[in-house]
């Protein structure tokens, strides 16, 4: 929003080709990429009318002051094969990838993680662009929060106890997210996890628990309304 960007480092808009400032917007139009659009958009509307994690986030970010309208706040867009979405924190924008995004539960898991970015956006005036230990906290919270490390998902790492998977995988993903965005080293990236992880890691707002599964995530949601109410009643 007020960042003053340099173009030394493209911010990852090499992964996000409609985004580029320097390219044109392309509305892709009656063809193939139109049809992926208006799907994904059908289905990130279901996603926040059904998904306990996206509607406990939507509901967060409206409490803290961050409301996020669909038409302004989201979109569909072609990107680069390696990524499902991400948050142009510049516009408060959040993308999701119609190219990448093949089911509902993935568009559910990317929507909540991407969130999970808007949120400490608006909350905590994240740096996102210039710190990478900013990063990499929002990184280690968006893997352990979204779902992204659930042992559905991740069935294959079933090798670690449940605890230890969980943090193994929500470190490797953080690692990676970094580096797919920004120039950064994997040392560097490794570094600035390892150094935030503690901290950033039991930082489980607005969820209050990590949401494993959707029964959790439900439980989360109620539990988080009725926080909301009691504020109402002081
Ligand atoms: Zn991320």
């Amino acid at each position: 929003m007020e960042e003053d960007k340099s173009e030394k480092d493209d911010y990852g808009y090499h992964l996000f080709p409609e985004r580029d400032p320097r390219g044109r917007k392309r509305e892709p139009f009656l063809s193939k990429l139109y049809g992926l659009k208006l799907r994904c958009k059908a289905r990130m509307k279901i996603a926040m009318e059904t998904s306990p994690h996206v509607k406990l986030l939507l509901d967060a970010m409206n409490q803290a002051g961050c409301t996020a309208y669909r038409d302004r706040h989201f979109t569909c867009e072609e990107c680069d094969e390696r990524v499902g979405g991400g948050f142009d924190s510049s516009t408060s924008e959040i993308v999701i990838c119609q190219n990448n995004i093949n089911d509902q539960a993935n568009m559910n898991r990317m929507l909540t993680h991407e969130l999970i970015h808007a949120y400490d956006h608006c909350r905590a005036q994240v740096d996102f662009l210039g710190n990478i230990r900013h990063l990499a906290c929002t990184e280690i919270r968006a893997a352990s929060l979204s779902g992204d490390c659930s042992l559905t998902n991740e069935m294959s790492r079933f090798k670690f106890g449940i605890k230890q998977h969980h943090q193994t995988c929500v470190r490797d993903r953080a690692v990676r997210s970094i580096m797919a965005a920004r120039k950064f080293s994997q040392e560097a990236a490794e570094k600035a996890v390892d150094e935030v992880f503690e901290s950033c890691f039991h930082d489980r707002e607005p969820f209050g628990r990590i949401p494993h599964n959707t029964a959790e995530a439900n439980m989360a949601y109620k539990e988080f309304r009725n926080r909301g109410r009691y504020y109402a009643n002081i």
